[in-house]
């Protein structure tokens, strides 16, 4: 399961604190360095985990500890609101148009898991009553098209394609018009990714960010790829206004780095999370949430 390791060292640490009865300084810089191995060995950027710690140790050394209650307590509590902050304090939510159709641009590398999320996206959306529509924009990766097609038809959602022979500029206006003719209130537009960042797929992104001005540009991130993921997320934001990030394959044994990165790095909420290869509804991405269970 994802954090595991994170999840296990930290209750270690947490745990040795909450049986004292008395919490010394000593105490609590012995409990932070340990924290910070933590974080460092689950991949957490290095100067994401400095000032993590720095800020822990502010707010705890300002505590009258020895008084307090249960002073281990109140610094797992510390822990807890400071990691959920590094996350982005509250979920934030997908962003609506004032006047319908809401534009969503699913954009990512090759792998990160851009047309299944695209999928998600459009399952929870129509769990939430909305009347999506998915674009087929992803022209060359071998079989995109037909993947999307395949979803759309099992989660009941319209994909539009023009094939493969046709710009993903002109296939994503095209497409957008048939939305707004036919009453759909959110268009997910799915686009084709690369192995690697390039001049070529940043073009193309902007050319159909142009061509749509979608109210939501979300980036796919694999978190199983750790520091990669959020270099790859600089990456993007730098040549493309990000509104949020997916963080794809929670499910798989991440060791966290990503997830608790990504927001501090790129300034960029996570916004939602997906777990498996299954078309479930994409989970909106809670830091409260995430932070009690790193915590246990
Ligand atoms: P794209 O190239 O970015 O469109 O990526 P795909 O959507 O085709 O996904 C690449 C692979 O990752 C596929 O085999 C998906 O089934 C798998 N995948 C996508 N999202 C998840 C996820 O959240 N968890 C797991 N375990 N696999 C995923």
């Amino acid at each position: 399961m994802a954090f595991e390791g994170l999840s296990s060292r930290l209750q270690n640490v947490f745990g040795k604190l909450r049986g004292k009865g008395k919490v010394t300084e000593d105490d609590v810089n012995e409990a932070m360095r340990e924290v910070r191995l933590a974080l460092l060995e689950a991949d957490v950027n290095f100067k994401v985990v400095k000032d993590f710690i720095a800020k822990v140790k502010e707010r705890a050394i300002g505590l009258e500890l020895t008084k307090s209650f249960t002073p281990g307590m109140v610094v797992v509590d510390i822990v807890n609101k400071e990691l959920t902050e590094l996350m982005g304090g509250t979920n934030t939510k997908l962003a609506k148009a004032n006047k319908p159709p809401t534009v969503i641009l699913m954009v990512g590398l090759q792998g990160a898991g851009k047309t299944t999320s695209s999928a998600k996206l459009a399952k929870l959306l129509l769990k939430e009553k909305h009347k999506p529509l998915m674009i087929a924009g992803d022209i060359y990766r071998p079989a995109a098209i037909k993947q999307l097609q395949v979803l759309g038809e099992q989660i009941g959602v319209p994909v539009f394609t023009l094939g493969d022979q046709t710009s993903p500029v002109e296939i994503a206006r095209q497409g957008l018009q048939l939305a707004k003719d036919n009453g759909h209130d959110y268009v997910i537009i799915d686009t084709a990714g690369r192995l690697h960042i390039d001049e070529a797929l940043m073009t193309e992104l902007r050319d159909i960010h142009e061509a749509t001005k979608p109210d939501e540009v979300l980036l796919v991130v694999d978190a199983m790829t750790g520091q990669e993921a959020v270099n790859v997320a600089q990456s993007f934001h730098s040549q493309l206004e990000l509104t949020g990030v997916v963080l794809t394959k929670l499910d798989g044994d991440t060791r966290g780095g990503a997830a608790l990165s990504v927001k501090a790095v790129t300034g960029c909420p996570i916004k939602f999370a997906a777990t498996g290869e299954k078309i479930e509804p994409l989970e909106p991405f809670h830091p409260e949430r995430m932070a009690s269970r790193i915590l246990g």
